[in-house]
């Protein structure tokens, strides 16, 4: 069987570029015992893989130059050598950036039958969705009537843990890079207000008129000049969940910033960096009760869909300039 598949063709020096990425047609082997033939139908880009891309160590190993990207893939098993994964199955699986793929049927995931889209498997009742869950449920902690505010808010992460927060009545700030993807935010989505992170004159200011309460929750998708004008607002004993510091993943040397260490100090606050892996004890909870909102119509999402294997480095490169709302992924 040919596939096609791409290649880390060298280690990005700031923000990545197509040219850091190569395509390769390659010959699959003859299947073994308890292996599956794959054909992707989705494959997920994510902010984390820029991590990955340097040669650094890490919660999860580098990428090696001139192997193929990996990442959560939904695939359809075309042959199969597995009793448990017979023709047809779809599975979910850390699979190459390939068109098709072989692995050894124990590692994949059965995408159960249900009424829920495919790909939402690897968004809102996929690792996005158990991300924003645990980071707002555990490490927040939000009661009704607190002031949640996220940023990275109509991306993946960002636009379940506005609603989640909605569920449990909070009043909830999203922090956004675009009036559409704004104006989504407090309608469809729900939120009470949505700022403008690219346009709001003084983003501190913005922030403390969309929170007259004060601060008690905030969930860190970004980092950077946004977490440091939302620090100055926390109240007393807020608690913060670094998830995510994506403003931060193309600098080559990290500057200082603003030093938020007193505004943690003088509120008591609690701030926890967490990785949605450590919680792994929780994930069946924590999927049906993101299956069961779903399916309620509480949790809406949205995806942005790129048709196209080639298209997979134009979108990988686009969550690093706002090119989404909601999942970033491609239809192969
Ligand atoms: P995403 O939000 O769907 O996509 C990235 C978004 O980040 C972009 O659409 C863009 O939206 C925003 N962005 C990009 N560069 C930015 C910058 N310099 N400053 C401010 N915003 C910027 O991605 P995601 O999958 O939901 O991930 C969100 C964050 O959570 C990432 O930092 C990711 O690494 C992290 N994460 C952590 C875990 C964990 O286990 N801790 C798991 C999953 C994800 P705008 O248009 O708003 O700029």
């Amino acid at each position: 069987m040919d596939a096609k598949q791409i290649v880390l063709a060298s280690r990005p020096e700031g923000m990545p570029t197509t040219d850091n990425f190569a395509y390769q047609d390659v010959i699959l082997p003859e299947l073994q015992n308890n292996q599956v033939l794959l054909k992707s139908i989705y494959i997920s880009v994510d902010p984390y893989m820029r991590g990955r891309m340097k040669d650094k160590k890490s919660y999860i190993a580098p990428f090696q130059v001139d192997q193929p990207i990996t990442g959560s893939v939904i695939a359809l098993v075309e042959e199969s050598k597995s009793p448990d994964f017979p023709k047809g199955t779809k599975v979910l699986g850390m699979l190459p950036w390939a068109t098709y793929s072989i692995a050894e049927a124990k590692t994949l995931h059965k995408i159960p039958p249900t009424n829920i889209p495919d790909s939402y498997y690897i968004g809102i009742v996929g690792m996005p969705g158990l991300t924003a869950y645990f980071g707002l449920i555990f490490i927040c902690e939000p009661q009704p009537g607190e002031t949640v505010v996220v940023s990275g808010a109509a991306g993946a992460v960002g636009l379940i843990v506005g609603q989640i927060a909605k569920i449990i009545g909070c009043r909830v700030v999203g922090i956004t890079g675009s009036d559409e993807k704004a104006q989504l935010l407090t309608g469809k989505f729900g939120f009470n207000e949505a700022i403008n992170y690219k346009t709001a004159p003084n983003l501190s200011e913005a922030i403390s008129k969309a929170c007259p309460q004060g601060i008690d929750c905030y969930f860190d998708n970004v980092g950077g000049d946004i977490t440091d004008a939302v620090m100055q607002h926390l109240n007393m004993n807020a608690r913060v969940a670094v998830c995510g510091q994506i403003a931060l993943y193309n600098e080559m040397n990290l500057s200082t910033g603003l030093r938020l260490l007193p505004y943690i100090l003088e509120k008591s606050v609690l701030m926890r960096g967490f990785l949605v892996s450590d919680y792994k004890e929780y994930f069946p909870k924590a999927l049906n009760q993101l299956m069961d909102w779903v399916q309620a119509g509480k949790l809406k999402y949205t995806e942005t869909i790129l048709d196209g294997f080639d298209r997979l480095p134009e979108a990988f490169i686009g969550l690093f300039t706002g090119q989404n709302t909601g999942k970033m992924m491609v239809r192969v």
